[in-house]
């Protein structure tokens, strides 16, 4: 699709996008929840009580040995953890460059790492007496580990999800309704994942008091950003464990794909300080780089347009958006990776060069997904054939004793429809 440069549609939902959220726009220095400038709490008046809440019993929560025995116990016994880190002996000689191992959050219950924050929200909703939760999907992975972490805990769970994702991820919305959530279509804006989230924090500012919103990424005001990272910093840390007893050495390399930003921080957060070890980010390229063809919004320096700092849903971070600030339409194959913002502590790492991102095309990630479907006997999910794609596309620059943790975010069965469709020019 083409568009004359310099006439980008204003899409007319914006004003509903941005209407329930910021009413402060200055940076109070001592603002807790900050990554540089990014992050914050930009959020109604309303909502600020339940976020104060939530920050105070989650900080309680990490001290509590109860609290912190039932996590360790449902991450072992209900999710599966820890999961392998395998070396991809086949991928890794097919591709003729680095030593690929990968860490295999698809084995977990329900098919990815959304399982790890779901749970330990889900264990802090008990805690803080509320019977039910509120989620937004994408994909619809987080919706479903949020209803099977309800259904585990005996909650109540209304999952919002765009009705347009809702048919790209049929088999999902089964799952959801399946253990007993009530799955509401979001009608609103493109009807994918961020028209999801504003119709969950309606619904949150009208019902704080009994229900707890379980957010699904690093995304949102404070406490969501770190909260969700310290859940799923258990993915870096048994990796940089596992990849230890291997190789008795660190990698050279991370690779994960990236939406909100949840499993990549969650590989890079016990790397962070060997400075050694190159976090890379990959983003959906989409199907150009021109705004609304894409959801890249830290790789302009491959061209993609339209990403500025702005506040979306409560942080400040980058934001695709228009000359006016209108938030821009995105595209992704990969529900999971199509959002228009991504996660404060990104941006940050991004502008301290202590991370790179780069985004790779739709086509590229199906390609991708079909040679580790091959190579390897696991079909990934479209999301992290992302990352497999972006290590592709950098292999010119390895040396041969470089030494990758490659993130298999998910697996592929909620892919299915997709890569029959579209991989059958492929073979
Ligand atoms: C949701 C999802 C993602 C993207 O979310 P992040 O918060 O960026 O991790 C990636 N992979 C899979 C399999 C997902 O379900």
């Amino acid at each position: 699709m083409t568009r004359p440069s310099g006439s980008v549609p204003i899409p007319s939902r914006c004003t509903i996008l941005v209407q329930p959220m910021s009413t402060q726009l200055t940076i109070p220095a001592t603002t807790p929840g900050r990554f540089g400038p990014y992050g914050g709490r930009y959020v109604p008046e309303t909502l600020m009580v339940p976020l104060f809440e939530l920050e105070r019993v989650y900080e309680l929560a990490k001290a509590d040995p109860a609290f912190q025995a039932r996590l360790q116990d449902l991450l072992k016994n209900f999710a599966g953890r820890p999961t392998p880190l395998q070396f991809a002996a086949r991928l890794t000689a097919k591709l003729g460059g680095p030593r690929i191992y990968l860490k295999r959050e698809d084995l977990l219950h329900t098919g990815a790492h959304k399982i790890n924050n779901a749970i330990g929200q889900g264990l802090l909703a008990v805690k803080m007496g509320k019977p039910r939760i509120i989620a937004e999907t994408g994909a619809g992975q987080h919706g479903v580990a949020s209803a099977t972490v309800a259904a585990h805990l005996g909650l109540q769970c209304t999952v919002y999800m765009g009705t347009e994702d809702m048919a790209r991820q049929a088999l999902n919305v089964a799952r959801m309704r399946m253990l007993g959530a009530e799955v509401i279509g979001v009608e609103s804006g493109s009807r994918t994942l961020k028209d999801a989230i504003n119709e969950a924090m309606r619904d949150w500012v009208t019902n704080v008091r009994t229900s707890h919103y379980l957010l699904g990424s690093v995304l949102g005001a404070h406490p969501y950003p770190t909260m969700v990272r310290d859940f799923q910093a258990v993915i870096g840390r048994e990796a940089r464990a596992q990849i230890l007893e291997a190789e008795k050495r660190l990698p050279t390399h991370l690779y994960a794909c990236v939406g909100g930003g949840s499993n990549s921080i969650g590989l890079f957060y016990e790397f962070l300080k060997d400075a050694d070890v190159k976090l890379v980010g990959i983003e959906a390229g989409g199907r150009g780089n021109g705004l609304g063809e894409h959801a890249a919004r830290l790789a302009a320096h491959q061209g993609f347009t339209g990403a500025r700092p702005g506040v979306l849903q409560g942080t400040y971070t980058y934001v695709l958006q228009n000359e006016d600030g209108q938030i821009a339409a995105t595209h992704s194959i990969s529900a999971g990776l199509d959002y228009p913002a991504v996660g404060p502590e990104h941006a940050w790492l991004a502008d301290q060069h202590r991370a790179e991102y780069a985004a790779v095309s739709d086509q590229a990630a199906l390609e991708a997904a079909q040679l580790l479907s091959r190579t390897e006997g696991i079909i990934p999910a479209l999301e992290s054939a992302h990352a497999i794609a972006g290590l592709i596309e950098r292999l010119p620059q390895f040396k041969p004793s470089d030494l990758v943790i490659l993130n298999l975010s998910g697996r592929g069965d909620k892919d299915m429809d997709t890569y029959t469709r579209l991989l059958g020019k492929l073979t």
